[in-house]
């Protein structure tokens, strides 16, 4: 460079224009206005966008709910107890209101709790309410587990169980003594019975394994999930003995390949962070299907991606909201009218850049979706039929 020309320069940025391109009367304007500071839990921008706003109040086809927890089976205390998170006639309502045909409540329990539930929500309305069984974990030290599992699933099926659920707990936190001791591992043979009689039995696996990759990583600032690890600083799987998110989704790839017969519905998408790799799963194993609880979030941030993916996968996608009666703590969650109108938004029109969830400040991240705008054809199927078909309806 030049002497003439660095002089230049200088006398450039003197004048005006500098680094972060303010002028000099917006720069003046800068440090004499005197902003305070504000601490990130506290700031709620307003998207300043002019765009359409489609209010969906409800499904354009009937719904199936295929996540919920409706229920909750608390291993706690000494004697387990079924929760029953809402009322039945609570749950109605919004069904009712918002065209949801049937729920899926996954959390059912085991033996004589699995019992009570499909007592309580299944016997008095069977063409509403659809309910899973989970494994008996805490039987895990049985030397016959193995048999005793399998065996404790055709007992679910006897009892009115439509399915299996598996929670994140198999793979992050059930170990050889239950709750000290080695993990155990995703694709452990004690399971091989358990997911081969789910195939013959006709009982489809709804499975849960691993979480977002941010969920992976050190709680600091570059995590794109700070503030969601802030408040639930046990949803960390950061470092410990924990495996990677590639291993557990691995693992559970080896589960499906082991069981072709077993129809595997991979909650959350799968991993929806990365939907190649999930095509890639889905190519592989023909008996996998994934669902989009909770994970809108994802889905419609990257929504060009996303509508090739539903384009492309159309008969394997199933409509799910992982809706939670009163769930304050996961605001995604909360089972309500609110929460079923951002689901049809984000699958039945093109808005763009608005909440996916019912809450002040986006829980899961700082970003907004965008609607993919779904033909009908496509819609019936993560609607209502893909489901049916998987529970024999
Ligand atoms: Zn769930």
């Amino acid at each position: 460079m030049t002497l003439r020309r660095r002089e230049w320069l200088k006398t450039i940025t003197a004048a005006g224009v500098g680094a972060l391109g303010y002028s000099l009367p917006e720069r003046i304007h800068a440090q004499t206005t005197r902003i305070e500071p504000l601490a990130l839990k506290d700031y709620q921008p307003k998207s300043m966008l002019h765009v359409p706003e489609t209010h969906v109040p409800r499904s354009r086809f009937p719904a199936i709910d295929f996540h919920t927890h409706l229920t909750w089976i608390d291993r706690k205390g000494k004697t387990d107890v079924v929760h029953h998170n809402a009322t039945i006639e609570e749950i109605l309502k919004v069904m009712d209101a918002k065209n949801v045909r049937i729920m899926v409540n996954l959390t059912g329990g085991y033996g004589a709790l699995l019992e009570e539930t499909v007592h309580h929500w299944q016997q008095p309305h069977p063409d509403r309410f659809i309910i899973f069984t989970e494994p008996w974990y805490g039987k895990i030290r049985l030397p016959n587990y193995s048999r005793f599992q399998a065996e404790q699933l055709e007992a679910a099926k006897k009892a009115g169980a439509r399915g299996l659920k598996i929670l994140k707990t198999l793979g992050l936190y059930l170990r050889e003594n239950v709750t000290t001791g080695p993990l155990v591992k995703v694709d452990d043979k004690r399971f091989d019975e358990m997911w081969e009689t789910a195939g013959s039995l006709d009982m489809p696996v709804a499975i849960h394994v691993s979480d977002p990759e941010a969920f992976f990583l050190p709680t600091d600032r570059f995590n794109e999930r700070y503030e969601e690890l802030s408040a639930h600083p046990d949803w960390s799987f950061h470092g410990k003995d924990y495996p990677s998110n590639a291993e557990l989704q691995e693992a559970r790839n080896r589960v499906m390949q082991r069981h072709p017969r077993t129809k595997f519905v991979c909650l959350h998408t799968g991993d929806s962070e990365n939907l190649p790799y999930v095509s890639e799963c889905l190519e592989r194993y023909p008996n996998m299907y994934v669902d989009i609880a909770a994970r809108i979030g994802e889905l419609g941030r990257q929504p060009r991606m996303t509508r090739k993916f539903f384009d492309k996968y159309q008969d394997r996608i199933l409509f799910a909201t992982d809706a939670t009666p009163h769930g304050d703590e996961t605001p995604q969650q909360i089972f309500g009218n609110e929460l079923y109108e951002i689901y049809y938004r984000f699958l039945e029109t093109e808005d763009e850049y608005f909440d996916y969830a019912p809450a002040p400040i986006p829980p899961q991240g700082r970003w907004r979706i965008y609607g993919i705008g779904l033909p009908e054809e496509i819609l019936k199927k993560i609607y209502y039929e893909n489901a049916a078909r998987l529970l024999g309806l």
